[in-house]
């Protein structure tokens, strides 16, 4: 990525200590005034065949969720706009059409997977979009904490677009901003084939590693072309031999031994601590600066499990 351009620095510095003044505000348990904000409204997305956040996920979601705060109101009050018949089928160069918007938006990568809505079927298209690496790597600074704040404003931004895009072409579309507390994430993108969840309990990709965001709109499209198999379950292999997440994290939040209930594993993360640290340190990140997937190319480090290096 290059050189931020000194006039959009200033405006991420203005945006940045508004909403870590909100946070703040929000994290100490203060009343916010009508001039700070006004909390989003709940989203209505039910968690059937996904891992439910536990409640102190929920609270580390809080800052984050503030951050999108613009994007979850848009995406609520959008829903009005979605057709009362909508198309179930999307054809080649639509789907292709699709795709090039989402990459002119700073779109990453993008998935398909299906998702239970109570008794609807519904098809999850998952996105993910990059945090510069320069300004992870300076983690845990103010740097970082403003990379963060856009990453998720811009991510926010981009699935309302993408869902406006999709109503416009008489698609159904509910837009799910990054850090909306009712979605596991993570398994999302894994279940879209994206990647995989690492020690720190965050996904890493093929192609940024762990350094990316990740957001979702759901639609009723029928035949999106749904990933089949994961293929980047090794990865759990090799963050067993690493631990560099859990040797570098300021809060020891990360567990080397992660929580374990009737034989599955349900947190590699101490959410509270890493929650207490983030607002201590500049939305802190050093797991993320820290991780092999951040610096060195995804085949190399496959090559290391496999025996090939
Ligand atoms: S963000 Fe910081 S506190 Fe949280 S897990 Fe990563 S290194 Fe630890
Ligand atoms: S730092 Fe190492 S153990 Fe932690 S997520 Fe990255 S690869 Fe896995």
């Amino acid at each position: 990525m290059g050189k931020i351009q000194p006039a959009k620095a200033v405006r991420n510095k203005i945006v940045s200590r508004r909403y870590r003044r909100i946070e703040r505000k929000i994290y100490e348990g203060s009343e916010l005034s009508d001039h700070d904000i006004f909390l989003p409204l709940r989203f209505n997305i039910p968690t059937q065949g996904l891992i439910p956040i536990s409640e102190s996920r929920a609270r580390l979601s809080l800052p984050p969720l503030v951050r999108s705060y613009f994007g979850i109101r848009k995406a609520e009050r959008s829903m009005k706009n979605n057709p009362e018949t909508p198309f179930r089928f999307i054809d080649d160069d639509e789907l292709l059409e699709f795709h090039h918007y989402a990459h002119e938006l700073g779109v990453n990568s993008m998935g398909f997977t299906k998702y239970r809505d109570g008794n609807t079927d519904l098809t999850a298209i998952v996105i993910t979009m990059e945090l510069d690496e320069v300004h992870v790597d300076q983690s845990p600074s103010e740097e970082t904490y403003q990379e963060l704040v856009m990453t998720y404003h811009n991510l926010g931004m981009a699935v309302n677009k993408l869902a406006k895009w999709l109503r416009q072409h008489n698609f159904y579309a509910h837009a799910i901003p990054p850090a909306s507390a009712s979605l596991d994430f993570t398994k999302l993108a894994e279940s879209a084939g994206l990647g995989f969840h690492g020690l720190n309990g965050m996904l890493i990709t093929p192609e940024r590693g762990p350094r990316v965001r990740v957001a979702a709109i759901m639609t009723t499209i029928d035949n999106l072309p749904l990933s089949k198999d994961n293929l980047h379950t090794w990865i759990s292999e090799y963050c067993a031999t690493c631990e560099k997440c859990v040797d570098n994290c300021p809060g020891d939040a990360v567990l080397s031994t992660p929580v374990v209930e009737e034989g599955k594993i349900i947190l590699n993360l101490d959410q509270s601590k890493c929650a207490d640290q983030y607002v201590e340190s500049s939305g802190c990140s050093m797991c993320l600066s820290r991780c092999p997937f951040s610096h060195s190319s995804y085949g190399y480090l496959k090559n290391t499990v496999d025996g090939n290096d």
